[in-house]
């Protein structure tokens, strides 16, 4: 039969699962010898079958009588004795820490009968009767549903609780909460002591279900299905009286990681009024100061916890009347600075390895180092909210197109409904970009990540018109300074302040290490990572100077070079000659090519640059379909000739897809558009020429984007192969391809019959896979799809292991089942995310590139994986 119940003294830390964090870690401080109030645990199991069923497993009421019989004999108290009754607390405690989710009741055991058994015991009535009008509150608040300013505007009507309410007020005080209880509920408070523990009990396990804790766990990723244990303590009290309080304390400052003990500590008082913030605390040194005894007692503890769980703890505690006893501990929260510091510090004390230390520390917590931030305690209340799409923080007078970001002299935000390629310039000039249209994965918030850009997209309440925005009744004109905040996705009117990341300083060579305790212990676990490692991490880089950015950050090559990004800009006439049939637009194209690769190819020198050929479709090079005709139609309206435009409006419609992405792009442009990846070709090879020739060291590769089918792949290398063959004093080159449409995973034995690498393209292959169109649908449906649960996390972010995963291993086995040396990488938005490159490491891959900014991080969480 299952157990449903253990003491205190029967479980331990590694128990989490069955009797829940709390629960686990009270009972490995009980085995400790710590002063910890007896008690016991009613397991998750309990829980579970509970909300299953709706009622308590029938074994369960017979277990908790006998463990509350060994806390009895403990204690040499009584449940419900009216004269010296024991007193009970009831607290939740789920697997995973959920502050404030779920219910507390304290105080249970206190009736009509055994208060003033109560006050004549502790010879405090005060006490006794403050004690049965807070159980009276939140029994009723958790277990009924009493609305709390029902309690809390009976007790301002007695004065407040700061007022210091004497015995009589308290005693009106309890009968009017019981008015409260009674009109609320249709019956009396529960005087029998079991019924209140068993009705507690079973409100703590509905608890898990509050809407909130639900929320909770969907945004912390924690499983819907584990249920809460439910922790039975005997009441130890701080409201006793000036000798008696209640705290929290660190082990170490868990904001900065310095070393030496931190917390707070709150005389006459429980812990719910610590929470609350009533009164003021004080530190841990002044309880030094009026208690000695108890805060000596209370750092030898901390000592030995911090020594037995290798890490910084944090811990609740009370004091009653001198007496010290621990409620609480669990290995601490801490910023992501902290976890750095005292990674490396816990290093240095011999108490963790190295590869430990990589394990205290996580990608998401490097990149929230690497953005600049707000100091929001500066900050007004912002204009709305949008989808946090690139974090960091911006500062800059608002733009509403892209050639005055570009020719802007001072710092500025775009403010678009939505961006297209056309406005690259713009976004590079402007700080942030700000959009009320779009998800996580529209162009703005695409782009912008790739360059480490603040982004808020999807700012809906935004209403962008003829070089106005309203939001919240208020008009923004261009030129008015706004703030974003990437990082939550607020706007705010006027300049914040903002901090720079001394992380990024320090990566980018601005700052060293020496003698920063943050700096150095980044350092350190960096270098560990790398060495750890298995998976290298390349760059997505199109630039010179994106790629030696790339390079200080501590990539080894680059993984995906988009050539499109080089046909926009000035270049743009060509591509609209080509289009229109002009034989020599190509030619003209050859030598800006070249000259793009030598830059490359310069700043990664002895690296591997892996070129991919043009992808999108051409048309995206093109003026829009409306303003052309606009074009168009005015010129014939004032009876002109339109001249290149009706030309150009004639190509734009006959070359308009109804679904672009599925259209003519990537490999198929390549076999349609004669010359053009022939002309890309041999751009690289005469650019790897001319640096051989230079005294350099160029290490090209030529990736195919778009391929579905081996036949694809073979047509467009044979013309390539011929191509380089013709340019003398190129190094020897690779052809591969992306993976990338769902058949090249599944006939990814065939495919590297003819590729030395793949590359994964799991932005694509994530649409094509899901059919879910990457531009459109994070704005228009995923918070739906979040909140249903259908996917905890949006699968353009991280990998979708079940589903695109699965296409991963399966072309990673069936290609290297053809090709045993064939080098697989990815190069889609998930090379950088921390949770898919624990996936890419272990289904084999041997690289992930991502934008220059999450180098690091992919390094790291590299190493973590490795390890
Ligand atoms: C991809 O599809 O994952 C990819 C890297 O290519 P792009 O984002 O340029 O389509
Ligand atoms: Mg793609």
């Amino acid at each position: 039969m299952t157990r449903y119940v253990y003491d205190f003294v029967e479980g331990n830390m590694d128990l989490k699962d069955l009797l829940g964090g709390k629960g686990a870690n009270l009972a490995e401080m009980t085995r400790m010898g710590l002063p910890v109030p007896p008690g016991f645990t009613v397991t998750t199991d309990a829980c579970r079958a509970y909300l299953r069923t709706g009622s308590m497993p029938t074994s369960l009421l017979g277990e908790v009588e006998h463990h509350l019989r060994m806390v009895q004999n403990q204690i040499g108290k009584t449940f419900g004795d009216p004269d010296d009754p024991l007193l009970l607390s009831v607290r939740s405690g789920a697997k995973f820490s959920m502050p404030g989710m779920m219910e507390t009741i304290l105080d249970i055991g206190l009736s009509d009968a055994s208060v003033a058994g109560l006050g004549r015991q502790t010879g405090n009535e005060r006490f006794a009767w403050d004690s049965y009008r807070r159980l009276i509150q939140m029994f009723g608040k958790t277990v009924f549903d009493v609305p709390g300013e029902a309690f809390d505007e009976e007790l301002a009507a007695a004065g407040g609780i700061g007022a210091g309410l004497s015995v009589t007020q308290l005693q009106d005080l309890v009968l009017a909460y019981k008015k409260v209880f009674h009109a609320h509920t249709g019956r009396d408070f529960p005087q029998a002591p079991h019924e209140q523990l068993f009705l507690a009990i079973g409100a703590v396990f509905r608890s898990w279900n509050a809407e909130r804790a639900t929320l909770y766990r969907r945004q912390e990723r924690i499983p819907q299905d584990l249920g809460t244990a439910v922790n039975v303590m005997a009441m130890v009290f701080g409201n006793r009286g000036d000798d008696s309080g209640t705290g929290v304390a660190f082990t170490r400052d868990p904001a900065t990681g310095r070393r030496g003990v931190y917390g707070d500590y709150l005389r006459n008082a429980q812990g719910e009024d610590v929470v609350a913030g009533i009164r003021n605390t004080m530190s841990l040194a002044e309880l030094a100061t009026i208690d000695p005894a108890s805060h000596r007692q209370l750092l030898s503890i901390m000592q030995r916890l911090e020594q037995h769980y290798r890490d910084l703890c944090d811990i609740e505690f009370t004091i009653e009347n001198g007496r010290l006893w621990m409620l609480q501990t669990r290995v601490g929260k801490r910023t992501p600075a902290a976890a750095f510091v005292i990674a490396a510090q816990l290093v240095d004390e011999g108490t963790i390895t190295l590869d430990e230390a990589l394990q205290r520390v996580t990608g998401e917590q490097l990149a929230q180092l690497m953005f600049p931030s707000f100091d929001t305690a500066a900050a007004p209340e912002p204009l709305t909210t949008g989808v946090p799409a690139s974090p960091g923080a911006a500062v800059g007078a608002i733009v509403f197109d892209s050639a005055a970001a570009a020719a802007a002299t001072e710092p500025v935000i775009l403010v678009r409904r939505e961006t297209n390629p056309d406005d690259l310039p713009g976004m590079i000039a402007a700080q942030g970009i700000l959009t009320s249209r779009g998800g996580k994965t529209s162009h703005a918030a695409v782009v912008a990540r790739g360059m480490g850009k603040t982004c808020v997209c999807g700012a809906e309440e935004l209403v962008i018109d003829d070089g106005l925005v309203t939001v919240a009744g208020r008009t923004l004109h261009a030129g008015d300074v706004i703030s974003l905040d990437g990082t939550t996705g607020k706007v705010y009117p006027g300049a914040v302040a903002v901090r720079p990341s001394p992380v990024v300083r320090y990566f980018e060579g601005e700052l060293t290490a020496h003698g920063d305790p943050l700096l150095a212990a980044v350092e350190r676990l960096m270098i560990h990572a790398d060495h750890t490692a298995r998976l290298a991490v390349h760059a997505n880089a199109d630039t010179g100077a994106d790629a030696a950015r790339a390079r200080r950050f501590g990539a080894t090559g680059v993984g995906l070079c988009r050539t499109e990004h080089m046909f926009l800009g000035d270049r743009r006439v060509l591509i609209e000659r080509l289009i229109l049939g002009d034989d020599g637009a190509l030619a003209d194209l050859l030598p800006l090519q070249r000259a793009d690769f030598e830059e490359l190819f310069t700043a990664m020198d002895s690296m591997p640059v892996t070129v991919r050929l043009i992808d999108p479709p051409l048309h995206e090079f093109l003026p829009p379909l409306e303003e052309l005709t606009a074009r168009v139609a005015r010129a014939e309206a004032l009876g002109q000739d339109p001249g290149r435009d009706g030309t150009l409006l004639t190509a734009v419609r006959r070359m308009h897809e109804q679904n672009p992405m599925l259209g003519l792009r990537g490999v198929r442009l390549g076999l349609v558009i004669p010359g053009l990846f022939a002309m890309q070709v041999r751009a690289i090879a005469e650019a790897a020429a001319a640096r051989v020739a230079a005294g350099g060291d160029p290490r090209p590769e030529i990736m195919i984007p778009l391929v579905g089918a081996v036949q694809e792949l073979e047509t467009v290398r044979a013309e390539a192969e011929s191509v380089l063959a013709s340019v003398p004093g190129a190094p020897p080159i690779r052809i591969g391809t992306m993976i990338e449409v769902p058949r090249a995973a599944l006939t990814a034995g065939q495919i590297a019959g003819a590729a030395e690498f793949f590359s994964f393209g799991t932005n694509d292959l994530t649409q094509m896979t899901w059919g879910f169109s990457r531009d459109d649908v994070e704005g228009a449906f995923f918070g739906r799809y979040l909140g249903l649960g259908i996917f905890a996390v949006s699968p353009f972010e991280t990998i979708d292991g079940d589903g695109v995963g699965e296409l991963v291993r399966i072309a990673v086995e069936r290609g290297r089942a053809t090709r045993p040396d064939l080098t697989v990488g990815v190069c889609g938005e998930h090379g950088g995310d921390p949770a898919s490159v624990r996936f890419f490491h272990d289904a084999g891959l041997d690289y992930v590139s991502c934008s220059p900014f999450r180098v690091p991080i992919a390094r790291l969480e590299a190493g973590r994986a490795a390890s």
